[in-house]
């Protein structure tokens, strides 16, 4: 893994190597703990900028709010932490992972140790691959389902729940695939392990709702935001619509993307070895990629409110 030189840990600045916690750290045995994955990109006249900075802070704050637990830190004290993060290692564009984790102290489910924040940067490619963004990747269907809208609390990004993300990605990456669509309890589509799901048929643009067991991505917003702004007023036959969907309407569409901060927007080329259209991105797909790409360095005027220059 590429790193960067400082970590941001409570407050300070150390160095990426001494940026360590104890055996005894509660998040680490019990997984309540929240996190965020951001980018930074390289815009194009040279300069950093992160994107979405405040939407993400907010989530973090958000997910501490539902995990019920102690957020010592205002939005501007993590925002601001996060900007002087990317300065310090003198990143062009990165990927950014800020951690609220309860330390060490008392042991048990009720222990109420207080909360650490750290924050790293570091070089981070596509998570799903170039090849992936270019040409589409191979998806399938796990066994996992993404637990019922009760079970985990689906809008907070909380460490535990990533559990059931990776064993649904091992299982099929084990298979040879490159990413797995979850369901949820009742069966419909709901979201990759790491990634926002929307299907395309007949100019008809999909994408579960957020009352559906899902994160609130961000990405998933920027698209709505493409699509409804953009992608609609080219194409007067596009629609679009946030609704559930079964297995088989993704067997049958014309496109499927995956969008997400890692993965940014990752066309889906096969489904449980269907091929999803002609076995290739689509033109709605390639469009939103298009765009996606010319808003996070910073050529769309309506959109440069998104961006944050450090
Ligand atoms: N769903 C899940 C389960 C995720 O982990 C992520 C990544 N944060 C997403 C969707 C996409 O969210 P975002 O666009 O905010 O990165």
């Amino acid at each position: 893994m590429l790193k960067g030189e400082k970590i941001w840990l409570d407050g300070e600045f150390v160095n990426w190597d001494e940026a360590t916690v104890h055996v005894m750290t509660h998040t680490l045995h019990y997984g309540l703990g929240a996190f965020e994955g951001i980018r930074a990109y390289e815009t194009h006249d040279g300069r950093t900028a992160i994107f979405r900075l405040h939407e993400h802070v907010r989530r973090l704050r958000d997910s501490a709010h539902i995990a019920l637990m102690d957020n010592p830190y205002s939005h501007d004290q993590v925002a601001n932490a996060i900007i002087e993060t990317v300065r310090i290692n003198h990143f062009k564009s990165c990927y950014i992972r800020p951690l609220l984790f309860l330390g060490h102290g008392a042991m048990g489910l009720g222990a109420v140790n207080p909360t650490r924040l750290a924050i790293a940067a570091f070089p981070w490619g596509a998570y799903l691959g170039e090849e992936g963004i270019q040409n589409g990747i191979r998806a399938k269907v796990s066994s996992f389902a993404r637990t019922h809208v009760n079970t985990n609390m689906s809008k907070g990004k909380i460490c535990g729940h990533y559990v059931t993300s990776i064993l649904a990605k091992r299982e099929v990456q084990k298979a040879g695939y490159e990413e797995a669509i979850m369901l949820d309890t009742h069966g419909f589509v709901a979201e990759g392990t790491g990634e926002n799901i929307f299907m395309v048929r007949d100019g008809m643009i999909k994408t579960p709702p957020l009352g559906a067991s899902i994160l609130a991505g961000v990405t998933r917003e920027v698209v709505v935001r493409i699509v409804r702004d953009i992608i609609m007023a080219e194409n007067p036959g596009v629609s679009f619509s946030e609704e559930l969907f079964s297995r088989d309407q993704l067997y049958t569409a014309d496109e499927v993307l995956v969008c997400g901060t890692a993965a940014e927007i990752t066309p889906i080329r096969e489904v449980d070895d269907r091929r999803i259209g002609l076995g290739k991105p689509g033109p709605i797909t390639r469009r939103v990629q298009e765009i996606f790409f010319r808003i996070v360095r910073g050529q769309e005027p309506r959109y440069q409110d998104w961006l944050t220059f450090v």
